[in-house]
């Protein structure tokens, strides 16, 4: 690309350290790695203090759209799939996964945890239809297989046990749309030593039952 030897289209410029702060890279080794690359890419040189707005605005694509920004190894390892792009250490509010939030990243965690100790058949029975949804949406592109059941529907011990198979943990979801019957089955039908029972809603209540099982199996 030729760009960087073309006076600016737009007289407006930014400092680049103010570009990089905005693309969230704080850290003082990543703002100059990644000025690196946007000098490799052609956007600006080693003279360059400032860079044409029209201009900082193509380099925010070209980052977004060739690396993976993530605040954190967990949130790397659960961003997964996008393997093609390296990644880039943004801050949180920056971060690509967990967008700043602190449940996001708890979540992240935990997924690392489990496929770091080769567990990733999870099972869920039960917890609201949002907790399963945010869940499905966090973990789609990590080495996770989730699968959560309806905890007010109806299931007998057969089709229990048949879930259950194979699976590395199986999280009963107390106090929450979890019919006792279905808590019951599941009960029965988990092997020992993968179940995992959650005694209140929310995700930081899962996340703090699975380390709790994780430290003491
Ligand atoms: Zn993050």
């Amino acid at each position: 690309m030729s760009q960087s030897k073309k006076p600016s289209e737009s007289s407006e410029v930014i400092p680049i350290s103010g570009l990089l702060e905005t693309l969230g890279f704080s850290n003082p080794n990543v703002q100059s790695a990644v000025r690196q690359i946007i000098e490799t890419a052609g956007y600006t040189n080693p003279r360059k203090t400032n860079i044409a707005v029209d201009k900082a605005k193509l380099v925010q694509i070209y980052i977004k759209a060739n690396f993976r920004l993530v605040c954190s190894e967990e949130c790397d390892d659960a961003a997964g799939k996008k393997r093609m792009k390296s990644g880039l250490r943004v801050r949180t509010d920056k971060c690509e996964f967990c967008n700043g939030s602190d449940q996001n990243r708890l979540v992240a965690k935990m997924a690392k945890s489990l496929s770091d100790r080769g567990l990733s058949e999870i099972l869920i029975v039960g917890g609201s239809t949002q907790s399963a949804n945010t869940l499905n949406r966090l973990l789609k592109s990590c080495k996770i297989n989730l699968k959560i059941i309806e905890g007010t529907k109806r299931t007998n011990l057969k089709m229990a046990k048949l879930l259950c198979r194979n699976v590395d943990l199986v999280v009963i979801w107390g106090a929450t749309q979890l019919d006792h019957t279905v808590s019951q089955v599941f009960n029965i039908a988990a092997e020992p030593g993968t179940k995992v029972p959650v005694a209140r809603p929310g995700l930081k209540a899962l996340v703090d039952a699975v380390n709790i099982h994780l430290r003491s199996n």
